[in-house]
C-alpha cells in the first residue's frame, strides 16, 4: 500500500485550449515537464503506457494523436514506452491477445507510426499473470498481468468516462479491472464461479478441457453444469468457450466491488518502486465507459486534461470539473446525475474514492495547477 500523504496532492490541468504558436504537442509536453516525470524514469526503463484501445464499435477512446507526443517525450527522457491493456472477461474483440492487438492496430495503434509497440500484458489467452501478495479486507493475493509487474515503470493514462457499475470510470477503474488478468477481473466482479447458459452452450467440452479443478462436468443434456465448491476462479473456462455460454456472476454486491476495485489497484501500484503518473483525458466525456462498444453522446463538453501522482486525487479532481460542466451543461443537477451517477455524494464512485483514500493510496484532498 502506498504511504499517506500529508498535505494536499497536485492535479495539473490543461483545459485543452492552444494557439497556432503554442501547439497541441508543445502544451502536452509542458504539461509532462510541469509533472517531472522525467526524473523518475531510468534510461532505458520499459515502461508501461496503460490505455484502454476502445472496444469495437467505441468511438470515444484515448486517441493515437494525443498519445503520440506523450510517447515521444518518455523517449526522450530515455524510457522505452509500449502501449498495453488486458483482455477482457468476456468473449469478444479483445478477449483474447490476438485480437486484441488487431483491433488496437484497426483503432490507428500502429507501432511503425508510434514507434511503441503494442503489448496485450496478460498474453495471447490471459494467462501470463503474477501474483501479487495484498493484505486487504476482501483479498490477500491480486492476480495482475505479468506484464505490467514485469515492467520498469507505468504511465496511467485513461479516459475519464461514467460507468454503470462504478459510477465513472478513470485513474483508479484503468489501474484496477484495466490491469488485472482474466482472473483478476472474475475475483473483483464475483464470489462465485462461472454462470453457465444451457440455450447457448454446444456441448463443445472445451471449458471442461481447461479447468484445472474439475469444476465443470457435462449434464445429462451435454450442456456443462458449475461445482461451485471446486471452481477456483481462473476465469480461463471462459475464455476457452466458443459460444459465449459461460459468464462471471455479476452480481457482487456494490461496494464490495468497489472496495476489491480499491484493492486492486493498491496492488498494481505497490509493484512500482517509481511513482506512477496518472492522465485523466477529460474529451468525449460519455456516460458509459470505451468497453460499451458503440457510440454515446457526450455528457458534457471537453474539459482537458489532467496529471497526478495520485490517482485519488486525480480522479476527485475530473469528478469535480465533469460535475460543474456538466450540470452547466444539461441546465439541471437531476437531469445530469441519471446520465453519469457517479458524480453525487454518496453513490458508487464516491465509495470507490473514499475507500481509495482508506487504503492509503491518495488523497481526495487536491489542489489544481492550472496551466
Ligand atoms: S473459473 Fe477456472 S476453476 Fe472455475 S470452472 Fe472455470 S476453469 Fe474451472
Ligand atoms: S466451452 Fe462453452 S459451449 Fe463448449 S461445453 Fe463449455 S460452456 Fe458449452
Amino acid at each position: 500500500m502506498g504511504k499517506k500523504q500529508a498535505s494536499p496532492s497536485r492535479v495539473f490541468y490543461w483545459d485543452h485550449s492552444t494557439t497556432r504558436h503554442y501547439t497541441f504537442e508543445a502544451k502536452l509536453r509542458a504539461l509532462l515537464k510541469e509533472t517531472r516525470i522525467g526524473a523518475h524514469l531510468q534510461s532505458g526503463d520499459l515502461t508501461a503506457v496503460k490505455i484502454h484501445f476502445g472496444e469495437r464499435g467505441t468511438t470515444s477512446f484515448i486517441s493515437a494523436t494525443w498519445l503520440k507526443p506523450i510517447l515521444d517525450f518518455l523517449r526522450k527522457c530515455g524510457a522505452r514506452p509500449f502501449l498495453t491493456d488486458t483482455n477482457t472477461l468476456y468473449a469478444g474483440s479483445r478477449g483474447n491477445g490476438v485480437s486484441h492487438a488487431l483491433l488496437a492496430r484497426e483503432h490507428g495503434f500502429d507501432p511503425a507510426v508510434l514507434q511503441a509497440p503494442v503489448v496485450i500484458a496478460d498474453g495471447i489467452r490471459g494467462t501470463n499473470q503474477t501474483q501479487v501478495s495484498f493484505q486487504g479486507k476482501h483479498f490477500q493475493a491480486c492476480h495482475l498481468a505479468g506484464d505490467i509487474t514485469a515492467a520498469d515503470a507505468m504511465l496511467n493514462c485513461s479516459h475519464f468516462t461514467g460507468h454503470h457499475l462504478c459510477g465513472f470510470a478513470g485513474a483508479l477503474k484503468n489501474l484496477a479491472m484495466g490491469c488485472a488478468s482474466p482472473r483478476g477481473k472474475m475475483q473483483q466482479h464475483s464470489t462465485t464461479g462461472p454462470v453457465a447458459q444451457s440455450d447457448k452452450c454446444i456441448g463443445c467440452g472445451a471449458c471442461r478441457e481447461v479447468c484445472p479443478t474439475g469444476a465443470l462436468i457435462r449434464e445429462k443434456d451435454q450442456t456443462v453444469g458449475v461445482i461451485q465448491e471446486r471452481c477456483t476462479g481462473c476465469a480461463l473456462c471462459l475464455l476457452a468457450c466458443p459460444a459465449n455460454a459461460l459468464s462471471p456472476n455479476w452480481d457482487t454486491r456494490g461496494r464490495d466491488f468497489l472496495e476489491k476495485m480499491g484493492e486492486y489497484a493498491a496492488a498494481v501500484l505497490s509493484v512500482f518502486k517509481s511513482p506512477v503518473l496518472h492522465l485523466n483525458f477529460l474529451l468525449g466525456i460519455t456516460p458509459g465507459c470505451d468497453c460499451e462498444g458503440r457510440s454515446q453522446p457526450p455528457v458534457c463538453p471537453d474539459l482537458g486534461i489532467l496529471a497526478s501522482y495520485d490517482p485519488v486525487a486525480l480522479d476527485q479532481a475530473s469528478l469535480n470539473l465533469v460535475n460543474s460542466a456538466a450540470w452547466a451543461h444539461a441546465g439541471s443537477p437531476e437531469k445530469e446525475a441519471a446520465l453519469f451517477p457517479g458524480i453525487p455524494p454518496g453513490t458508487q464512485g464516491d465509495h470507490l474514492l473514499r475507500y481509495a483514500e482508506r487504503l492509503g493510496i491518495g488523497s481526495r484532498a487536491h489542489t489544481v495547477v492550472s496551466l
